[in-house]
């Protein structure tokens, strides 16, 4: 390997070790500098202010609230991102209450456990009746939504004429700040796709590590790619899941469109499936990454998208082990209930309905899921041997035609549990690059950029994101800055 490569492969490497505010920039605070509070009232935020939007769905939104709420209603409340509601009265300051709230009680799962669950007054039948009905179901969605319809009332009212509102209007301000080149520092080269290549970087700010993936603009306009990238983008930006990469940011240099795409920095399926030991997963290795890509394409599905490229390579690893699905270049969003035609994907993947040009659905993304759990276990594509290049008539009569050779271990023995919270069973090597030989891209000479380009690049500008990137509050940013009180000191009672 290089010297060059080793010694951009050890910055990254410490730049990951980072954590507790190290990899940050030391002029980090100038960078996050709040804006005085008559500065953002403007923030278009004003007319139409939704609860669920400003409280719930937005990261940096729900925890100022939760503060005030716990400050100004002496009580405190916290929301369990899907399932739950904790709703605990602070038995200290009760003579300062000024609302009616829900109370707290905790009732045993069942007579004999002696493990609890909380629940608001009044809810306390539905919410055992549901338990008892289906243990598995959101037990508590009664309760929440009754908490929500509580606190988007007055308590939202008094939300908006306090402090913690200015400062989320503060923090609002400052995501608008333009993302450039400048807002990351940029580590090594991960890989390599059609249209330019994927680096290792870190926004200055917080010290967060994402990829960033740089389309060449002459590399796009040459191979008429503007369709497949923009779509990337757009669909990208309006996802938000535990099993596909998200997209932090985009935006456009002179050479290049970029998508700040979180970081997997385990390798891809591919290189896990053939490139360590004997070709082929041990089963349980194999059935975890099936159910965490089942969830992605559950996700995927219900958003209306279907993926159309399931394949080993495009599904990528996070140092912990945890897999996400990427490169969405290929798929394509769908209106409810109709279907698609389209010979799109990678043949070797193809479900039979891609191939014969019929309209098809979901079905495609299935049959996807069934190779690569077969690539998985077997350590061969179903359909043809490892590296074996058949002729497109030939791959197509085999997907039609023929069954896929059995394979001994079988993958559907037991239920596994996903949701990201399942120990993975291996953990990659993060440290060693196995990307070899990747000089920069290069412009092609030949293809000159005009007005017209121009037009597609001013689509891929960063939208604002309906979720905003958690990684202020994952950072540590949020809690440092946060700071209220006559002296910038921290009120002692605000529990972080
Ligand atoms: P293309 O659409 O051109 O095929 P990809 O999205 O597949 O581009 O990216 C090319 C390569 O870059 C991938 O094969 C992978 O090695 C690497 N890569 C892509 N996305 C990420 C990511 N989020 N984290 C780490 N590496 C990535
Ligand atoms: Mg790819
Ligand atoms: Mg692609």
């Amino acid at each position: 390997m290089e010297i060059e490569s080793i010694m951009a492969n050890n910055s990254l490497v410490k730049a990951r070790e980072g954590g507790g505010g190290k990899g940050r920039s030391l002029k980090w605070r100038d960078m996050l500098r709040f804006s005085h509070v008559t500065r953002c009232a403007d923030l278009g935020i004003g007319a139409s202010r939704d609860y669920l939007h400003l409280c719930v769905e937005q990261p940096i939104g729900k925890k100022l609230f939760q503060l005030f709420c716990r400050r100004e209603i002496s009580a405190s409340a916290s929301f369990r991102d899907s399932s739950g509601v904790r709703y605990d009265r602070d038995a200290e300051n009760t003579h300062t209450q000024t609302h009616t709230l829900p109370v707290l009680m905790s009732r045993p799962v069942s007579p004999q456990s002696n493990q609890c669950v909380s629940i608001v007054q009044h809810h306390e039948q539905s919410c055992l009746r549901s338990l008892e009905l289906d243990p598995c179901m959101d037990v508590f969605h009664e309760c929440t939504e009754n908490l929500h319809q509580y606190l988007s009332g007055e308590p939202f009212l008094q939300y908006q004429d306090s402090m913690f509102f200015d400062r989320f209007l503060q923090w609002k301000m400052l995501e608008r700040q333009p993302i450039t080149k400048q807002t990351f520092r940029q580590y090594r080269l991960l890989g390599k796709g059609g249209f330019g290549e994927v680096w290792a970087c870190q926004v200055r700010a917080t010290g967060m590590m994402y990829a960033c993936k740089k389309l060449n603009k002459t590399h796009v306009k040459k191979r008429k790619g503007e369709t497949m990238a923009l779509n990337e983008k757009q669909i990208l930006e309006r996802l938000n899941s535990r099993f596909v990469v998200n997209l932090a940011y985009s935006y456009e240099t002179k050479h290049a469109l970029c998508m700040v795409l979180t970081m997997m920095s385990g390798g891809d399926l591919k290189y896990h499936i053939h490139s360590i030991g004997a070709p082929g997963l041990e089963e349980d290795r194999a059935r975890f990454y099936a159910a965490e890509v089942c969830c992605g394409l559950i996700h995927l599905h219900q958003n209306a998208i279907l993926y159309r490229d399931l394949k080993p390579e495009n599904i990528l690893l996070d140092d912990l082990g945890h897999i996400r699905i990427s490169d969405l270049g290929l798929s394509v969003r769908v209106s409810r209930g109709s279907a698609v035609r389209g010979m799109v994907g990678t043949l070797g993947y193809m479900a039979p309905e891609v191939i014969s040009r019929r309209p098809y659905g979901v079905s495609v993304d299935w049959w996807g899921l069934g190779c690569l759990l077969y690539e998985m276990t077997a350590g061969r594509p179903p359909l043809h041997k490892q590296g074996e290049h058949l002729n497109p008539p030939e791959m197509e009569r085999r997907i039609l035609k023929q069954e896929p050779e059995g394979s001994d271990a079988s993958p559907y023995s037991s239920v596994v549990k996903p949701a990201g919270q399942v120990e993975p069973p291996f953990k990659p090597d993060c440290s060693a690059p196995d990307v070899q030989d990747m000089k920069e891209f290069s412009s092609v000479k030949e293809v000159i950029l005009d007005q017209k380009d121009n037009d597609f690049y001013a689509k891929f500008k960063p939208t604002k994101l309906t979720v905003p990137p958690p990684q202020i509050i994952e950072t540590g940013c949020f809690r440092e800055l946060n700071q209220f009180g006559p002296n910038g000191s921290r009120s002692p009672d605000l529990d972080w």
